[in-house]
């Protein structure tokens, strides 16, 4: 059988894997290629599947993509990291490959993967899923469903404003003060590197744990802001779960952080922030393996993105 696609597309990350018929992935991996556009980008894509797939004849494919993404069309409507926004990427990867290719956002493909049998919140039918790496996006689940909202962007976390006045970052979506200016990997890195700290976002990191103090300030503010936009979510949606991934949150052994400056912010009474906030149990693969669902047409994963399941 010509096996399916899986494509994750970071701000500094591309993970590729064919999809075998019991899901298990062995990704490749690649530095996204920005230098020649878009078109650069897809015929990269294009070889990067070809390699993951061995050259077999495909079947077909999903990509997973930061931004907002209009999900019947598979065009990125804003993608701040990556040269994406208005392009049709689903057409063009799929005229170079000869198969059906759909895109949805990243964050929705990690959300079917950790509120799918085998996640973190297999057991939760409302909540969502957020990752903070190079930037910071969420996918809210209700009654079971990855929610997209009215134009394609419900769960953007990252530009909720949590500064004001003439010193709030401006911020690249046109707003000042998007959380993800001062929380995201890139906000952080920007920050720092400002201040003559370090200038990645790992470093601040570190050298936040040993004791650095313009450093530990840094992360203290990004931890607080988060929990806070966070403490947001929770009282507006009353999540069973809040699923944490992405690179920093992960690499950054954030969570135990979280639960605690959560659980002050936050006063209700039988709430328990350590039994809402879970790490991502596909780690920093959740994106690519919900794509792997997806693709594989898997019933579970294609009612949670809330496509047609093939009969
Ligand atoms: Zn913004």
């Amino acid at each position: 059988m010509a096996p399916a696609f899986a494509v994750d597309i970071g701000g500094s990350r591309i993970r590729v894997a064919a999809v075998s018929p019991d899901l298990t992935l062995q990704p490749i991996y690649a530095t996204p290629d920005v230098s020649g556009g878009p078109a650069g980008l897809v015929k990269q894509l294009e070889g990067l599947v070809r390699m993951a797939c061995e050259g077999s004849p495909l079947s077909a494919g999903v990509v997973a993509t930061p931004g907002a993404v209009n999900s019947h069309t598979g065009t990125i409507s804003s993608a701040t990291n990556l040269p994406l926004t208005g392009y049709p990427l689903g057409d063009a990867l799929s005229q170079r490959l000869g198969v059906d290719v759909k895109v949805v956002v990243d964050t929705a493909a990690a959300a079917v993967a950790e509120f799918g049998a085998s996640g973190a919140a297999a057991d939760c039918s409302i909540g969502a899923y957020v990752t903070v790496s190079t930037g910071i996006g969420t996918s809210l689940v209700v009654d079971g469903r990855v929610v997209e909202g009215a134009h394609s962007r419900a769960g953007e976390l990252g530009h909720v404003p949590v500064r004001t006045g003439p010193e709030a970052e401006p911020c690249p979506c046109g707003q000042r003060g998007c959380l993800e200016m001062y929380a995201s990997g890139a906000g952080l890195a920007r920050l720092s590197g400002r201040a003559g700290g370090p200038t990645g976002a790992a470093a601040v990191l570190d050298a936040a744990r040993h004791g650095e103090p313009g450093a530990r300030q840094l992360v203290e503010q990004a931890v607080d802001l988060l929990c806070r936009a966070l403490a947001g979510l929770v009282h507006v949606l009353d999540p069973a779960a809040v699923v944490l991934g992405g690179g920093l949150l992960l690499g950054g052994r954030l969570l135990e952080v979280l639960v605690q400056r959560l659980g002050e912010i936050i006063v209700i009474p039988g709430w328990s922030a350590r039994s809402v906030l879970r790490e991502a149990a596909h780690g920093d693969l959740s994106p690519l393996t919900g794509a792997a669902a997806l693709a594989a047409g898997t019933p579970a994963a294609m009612r949670l993105i809330g496509w047609k399941v093939p009969t």
